[in-house]
């Protein structure tokens, strides 16, 4: 793994480890998987491609849990402009006190992504919209390519690359309703842990009906 690109690593190691208990933020405990699975997976998109955030890029993590991969991209590049979106209030407060303490700024809105994204201040209004681990790929496509601006991208952090191309089969339908295409799928290697990033660039304006309620969206998949 390269070193960490911040002195601010240790940091958030030391307080993931002190919070966890409290926040229920992530089932990884021990500071070198922290590490492994955590930092150097969130960062790995910036390995894959160094100008997917173009200078001063403004990216949204949605369902950032414990913060990732939105903060060690932000603790990377401190030019960016970072906002996370969390929908348990438990752990936006977690995400606010993380900020503070690490000295970053990073806006913090407890929300539900499917609320949020009709909102003008956040439809197609980001450059970079990332999530992992938060839900399906078709569901995720509904919930975060709103956000997109035209012309920006959604890298979804996905599991072992069989199951990403799986999962993009799956929402082939989706990613197109949505006005997106798939640019590329990163990961081949199993330099961190076989896991992958979907990456997809919005190509259209996403029609305002989507994304549909929760119910809506669990019962019939775009
Ligand atoms: N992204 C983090 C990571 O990779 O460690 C957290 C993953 S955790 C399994 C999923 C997170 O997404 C939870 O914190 C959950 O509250 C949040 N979440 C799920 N659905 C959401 C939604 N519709 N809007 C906003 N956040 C959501």
């Amino acid at each position: 793994m390269n070193p960490l690109p911040s002195p601010l690593f240790p940091l958030y190691l030391q307080i993931l480890l002190r919070e966890n208990a409290k926040h229920n933020l992530t089932a990884i405990t021990g500071p070198e998987e922290i590490r492994q699975k955590h930092f150097a997976d969130s960062l790995a998109l910036l390995d894959d491609d160094p100008c997917i955030l173009p200078p001063h890029a403004s990216l949204l993590d949605v369902g950032s849990g414990g913060g990732f991969p939105g903060v060690p991209l932000k603790l990377a590049r401190p030019d960016i402009a970072l906002t996370l979106l969390e929908a348990t209030g438990k752990k936006a407060g977690f995400l606010r006190a993380l900020a503070e303490e690490l000295g970053i700024e990073a806006a913090v809105l407890h929300a539900r992504a499917e609320i949020c994204a009709h909102e003008p201040a956040h439809r197609e209004q980001y450059d970079v919209v990332t999530a992992r681990a938060v839900a399906a790929l078709p569901m995720l496509c509904e919930l975060c390519l709103p956000f997109v601006k035209p012309g920006g991208v959604f890298a979804a952090y996905k599991g072992p690359r069989e199951n990403a191309e799986e999962e993009l089969r799956a929402a082939a339908n989706a990613i197109r309703i949505l006005g997106a295409r798939v640019e590329r799928v990163h990961g081949e290697s199993t330099a961190y842990g076989g896991r992958t990033r979907i990456v997809l660039r919005k190509i259209s304006q996403t029609p305002a009906k989507y994304p549909r309620n929760h119910g809506a969206m669990t019962k019939k998949p775009l």
